[in-house]
């Protein structure tokens, strides 16, 4: 087989370059491992930075996310029994969109597949060869395990944090950064309608908690647990009453909604950062690149903010022969990558308790949560980053 992009993974990373690609009239293949009905249900992010919304719109993907979806003008911080809202279009003139991941692949494959598009399902990718040489290739099997080769002018590599495109870099040119957290998210999806409006983010002695939605009946909500927790500990029982004492307030002027819970899942928190992007004409983005921990809800918009910048660099490329944008793709992508790195681990390190803290850390954050609800500068800085800054 033969296209000028292979992409590896149908995640919101590669299938928003595909169609990205598409549009600017450039062919890509994508090679994705799982089945299209596993892509579509995966439970992960729900947070859209305005200008990735804006991204979707413009490529004729918004229409559904903006009927469906919510649109979001604030957060609440809760901490020591009281909410501050940060208000996002008062502080930064944006807002961000409540639309969750699962919806968006589904539009995504959808889209390519109307469009003509190539989507190898259950095509898992098993090498990619010649990165230094003009004519790459990305070996792959079917899940009958008959084996196949996708030869092309790059490869993206959109894999995933588990995926093979990082370890497909030369060890010599790779530097990678590493944090993990001493604890992770218990997050359950709850058929109960959100006792909010808008996003909670709870910092609670007991822990961190957060109260997120994903349409009028359904609830998402996270709490805090230790790094090895297994979900057979928590009750829903238990986990409705820790969530009650983790939103109280001291008024007791708010009540928790309850309802059936039909998911739970862990999520471990970790911070990572691969350098380079590229090596010769292997590119990554996404999670296959780097990692944030979700409390910045981060982790979609920067794949999706990584495919943008690419498939623009590739527009120059193929319309006007010009590979700037391409020799630039891995430097441009880290100033955004470390920016939002930073803000997940500052706003990470500010909302959860950490298990070795100490009474002095614990009124560091409770200083630093007073000041934001106190400061206006300090509640900009917040609102800036979460709804993602356009000039990184
Ligand atoms: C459990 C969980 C919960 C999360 N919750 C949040 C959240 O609340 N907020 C937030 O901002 N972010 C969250 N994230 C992060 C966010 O979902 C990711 O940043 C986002 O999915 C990254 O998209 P991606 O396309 O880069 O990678 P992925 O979505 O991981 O897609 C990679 C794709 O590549 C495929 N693949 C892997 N290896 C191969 C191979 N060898 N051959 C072919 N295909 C392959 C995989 O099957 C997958 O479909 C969460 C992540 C996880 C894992």
């Amino acid at each position: 087989m033969r296209t000028t992009v292979g992409i590896i993974g149908a995640g919101p990373a590669g299938l928003f370059l595909s169609h990205l690609l598409h549009l600017h009239g450039v062919d890509s293949v994508v090679l994705e491992r799982r089945d299209r009905d596993y892509c579509e249900r995966r439970q992960r992010a729900g947070v859209v930075e305005h200008g990735v919304a804006e991204a979707l719109r413009e490529s004729g993907l918004g229409r559904r996310m903006d009927r469906e979806g919510f649109r979001h003008d604030g957060i609440e911080l809760r901490f020591d029994g009281r909410g501050h809202r940060i208000d996002f279009p008062d502080l930064t003139g944006r807002h961000v969109m409540i639309w969750a991941q699962t919806e968006i692949v589904k539009d995504l494959i959808a889209r390519r597949l109307a469009d003509g598009g190539q989507i190898l399902f259950e095509a898992e990718a098993t090498a990619v060869e010649g990165i230094e040489s003009k004519r790459p290739c990305v070996r792959f099997a079917s899940a009958e395990g008959v084996e196949d080769a996708l030869e092309c002018d790059y490869v993206v590599a959109c894999d995933g944090f588990h995926g093979i495109g990082r370890t497909s870099l030369p060890e010599e040119v790779v530097s990678t950064y590493d944090k993990v957290y001493p604890f992770a998210w218990l997050g359950i999806l709850a058929d109960v309608p959100p006792s909010c409006d808008e996003l909670i983010y709870a910092r609670h002695e007991r822990g961190f908690a957060l109260h997120s939605m994903r349409s009028e009946t359904v609830s998402r909500l996270y709490l805090q647990v230790p790094a090895e927790t297994d979900t057979a500990e928590w009750s829903d029982d238990r986990i409705w009453s820790e969530l009650a004492t983790r939103f109280e307030l001291a008024d007791g002027a708010w009540k928790l909604g309850t309802g059936p819970i039909t998911d739970k899942s862990i999520t471990p928190m970790r911070s990572f950062v691969t350098e380079p992007m590229r090596h010769g004409r292997l590119f990554l983005a996404g999670d296959a690149a780097h990692i944030v921990p979700p409390t910045g809800a981060k982790g979609l918009n920067l794949a999706m903010r990584d495919v943008m910048l690419l498939a623009e660099s590739l527009r120059r490329r193929y319309a006007e022969g010009d590979a700037a944008g391409l020799d630039a793709y891995s430097d441009t992508a880290l100033r955004r990558v470390w920016r939002a790195e930073h803000f997940s681990y500052w706003m990470t390190s500010l909302m959860h308790t950490d298990p070795a803290a100490t009474p002095f850390d614990n009124r560091m954050q409770q200083s630093y949560l007073e000041h934001i609800a106190a400061c206006r500068p300090a509640a900009a800085q917040l609102a800036e980053n979460y709804t993602g800054l356009p000039e990184v």
